[in-house]
């Protein structure tokens, strides 16, 4: 990201947010370590639109927001927003595989369980049906996660399945999301149309107090789906 951070400025072009525990414990070995979860949206704000506030909210930090989680756990997270205005923000996409932030990186190797949140159009997947399609490709190297998330989000209705395509499916080593403590993390990417569903209004501004059930619908599943699969960490 060295390129990205020598040509765009911190707080103009981009806002990097981050929240970290306290650990009770350094030791590896201890898995009572209150950093257990880590989650992560490394193109949000306006590169990937509506998953900063995915990843917010299923890090439990809902203050701002229309709505609330069932529960209100919280893990450390870390969100990359790009601000730059309209059709500027691609160029602030750095492929999870080439993501050397600093302060993600260290939040990500602290972690055991990690998760992300990406954004890809309704064409992208090879299962698309065309525009309209709404879609959560599960992905990452933590199969264990990803069935419990692929079962549970289809349990409530969302068209949610494990992809192995190519560029989706976050199955790189490299890959930033599994970089934690296990070498493995699990990722979702949303098309453009589902991420719209759970917006009344789709913009920077205003998401957060704009959402509809189903986006407490989805997070919740993915907040129990990660707590199901804590229980085997404690
Ligand atoms: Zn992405």
């Amino acid at each position: 990201m060295s390129a990205l951070y020598a040509n765009e400025t911190e707080g103009v072009n981009f806002i990097r947010e981050w929240y970290q525990h306290r650990s009770r414990y350094a030791s590896l070995k201890n898995y009572k370590d209150e950093n257990k979860v880590f989650i992560m949206a490394p193109h949000g704000g306006s590169i990937e639109s509506g998953t900063t506030e995915l990843a917010l909210a299923t890090a439990g930090f809902v203050k701002n927001f229309n709505g609330d989680t069932d529960t209100s756990v919280t893990h450390n997270y870390f969100i990359f927003n790009g601000t730059n205005p309209k059709d500027e923000n691609g160029k602030l996409h750095v492929t999870s595989s080439h993501y050397d932030d600093v302060d993600a990186n260290e939040l990500v190797s602290n972690s055991l369980i990690s998760f992300a949140f990406h954004g890809c159009t309704d064409g992208q997947p090879d299962e698309s049906t065309g525009h309209g399609y709404q879609a959560c490709l599960i992905g990452g190297r933590d199969q264990v996660l990803k069935e419990i998330l692929e079962a549970q989000l289809k349990n409530v209705g969302f068209n949610a399945f494990i992809t192995t395509q190519d560029d989706l499916d976050g199955s790189l080593a490299s890959n930033i999301i599994n970089k934690n403590k296990r070498s493995r993390g699990a990722q979702v990417e949303l098309t453009t149309s589902l991420r719209k569903s759970f917006y009344t209004k789709h913009n920077r501004k205003d998401r957060r107090k704009n959402t509809t059930a189903d986006f407490w619908l989805f997070i919740n599943t993915i907040r129990a789906s990660i707590e199901e699969y804590e229980v085997q960490f404690l």
